[in-house]
């Protein structure tokens, strides 16, 4: 079996550093907040080329108290994809305000930017562009409208370490930017840890306040906050993940490149790659109309795919007042056409190779 991620497989690399790290935060005693995760948010701002990083309990925190800082309450509306992973949209609602959806460009199946417009009422007051895939999103354009309106844009990063947009990395293109490292993310922690970025230092005191009970000083409570913290055990991890995850999205980039030659010129979509971005391709998504059974017949020849999303948000029972009317056909369509290929690091080249050679096999 080729499976989808190997986890094994990376950390073995980087086994003797990771123990190493784990043990140092075993030794220092520090088990909530202190050195680790200080020196991380200050590497990882630096790698984002941002002025500040606060580490939290993990991606839908990241969401969540971003949205609380910029000052989302309930009768709100936020600017969400329609086809996203539920986290983007439960941060809205568990704010008490509405997810509203725009639909996909079909081609890069990020946010379509022109369709935001349209979509603005007087009660929005962010947009959450996702970088789906690691793919970043129509940045310039998504900025332009909310300042031309007044909104704050949040960008869900969950998939997109070290992607980035105009030459530019990702983590400090809009007013606040959410991070997942959730274990399978490009980076990835060994248990639930998040972080968000920013350039503006209100925003990032705000966000550090509202992961500790509203307090900066013990028992003295400026406002009501809640617990999502970074774990120094999980911090010590990322900092030694950190220091590959260039080289990793590198051989990402390099596989992409490699299936994308492989399986042109067939009935298989692959993903479209502009050169106005470099995706840290945290996802290799192909389309095919006959998906299921391209799945299925994978499976039968060993090798172990995904699909990021079977079901849309608005589709789930969680949100039974959007799925009345189905007013996103691309989304509808795209999550019966998607098909997730593995795309992790230390997949060699042959094994590439003969998962697009099956691919080929079965759709001839
Ligand atoms: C992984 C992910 C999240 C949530 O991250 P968790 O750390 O699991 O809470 C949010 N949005 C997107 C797009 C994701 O892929």
């Amino acid at each position: 079996m080729i499976p989808f991620l190997d986890l094994n497989l990376i950390h073995k690399e980087i086994e003797n550093e990771l123990k190493e790290a784990v043990l140092r935060v075993i030794n220092s005693q520090n088990f909530i907040g202190g050195a680790e995760v200080e020196d991380f948010e200050k590497e990882y701002a630096n790698y984002c080329g941002v002025n500040y990083c606060v580490g939290v309990g993990n991606g839908y925190d990241a969401l969540h108290l971003s949205l609380c800082a910029l000052g989302v309450v309930p009768g709100d509306e936020v600017i969400v994809p329609s086809n996203t992973y539920i986290a983007t949209w439960l941060a809205v609602s568990n704010c008490g305000a509405k997810p509203v959806p725009v639909e996909p460009d079909p081609v890069t199946y990020n946010i379509d930017s022109n369709k935001i417009e349209s979509a603005l009422t007087s009660k929005t007051k962010a947009i959450i562009p996702v970088h789906l895939y690691g793919l970043p999103s129509d940045l310039d354009n998504i900025n332009r409208i909310a300042k031309r309106y007044g909104l704050f844009v949040l960008e869900d990063a969950a998939q997109a370490h070290g992607s980035s947009y105009k030459g530019k990395k990702i983590g400090g293109h809009s007013d606040i930017v959410a991070w997942s490292f959730y274990p399978s993310k490009n980076l990835g922690a060994m248990g639930d840890a998040g972080a968000i970025t920013t350039n503006n230092r209100e925003i990032s005191d705000k966000i550090r306040l509202l992961r500790n009970y509203g307090s900066n000083k013990r028992y003295i409570n400026e406002i009501q906050g809640f617990n999502s913290r970074l774990d120094p055990i999980q911090a010590s991890i990322l900092r030694v993940k950190l220091k590959y995850l260039d080289k990793w999205n590198s051989r990402r980039r390099q596989i992409a490149s490699y299936y994308s030659s492989l399986l042109a010129d067939t009935a298989i979509i692959t993903p479209y790659n502009p050169i106005w971005a470099n995706s840290a391709w945290h996802i290799y998504a192909i389309r095919y109309s006959k998906r299921d059974y391209l799945m299925r017949r994978l499976y039968e020849e060993g090798i172990e795919t995904l699909i990021h999303y079977p079901i849309p948000p608005y589709k789930q029972k969680a949100y039974l007042n959007y799925s009345s009317i189905d007013n996103y056909p691309i989304s509808s369509e795209i999550s019966q056409q998607l098909i997730s290929i593995p795309v992790w690091p230390m997949l060699t080249d042959a094994k590439v190779y003969q998962i697009a050679e099956t691919i080929n096999n079965i759709i001839n």
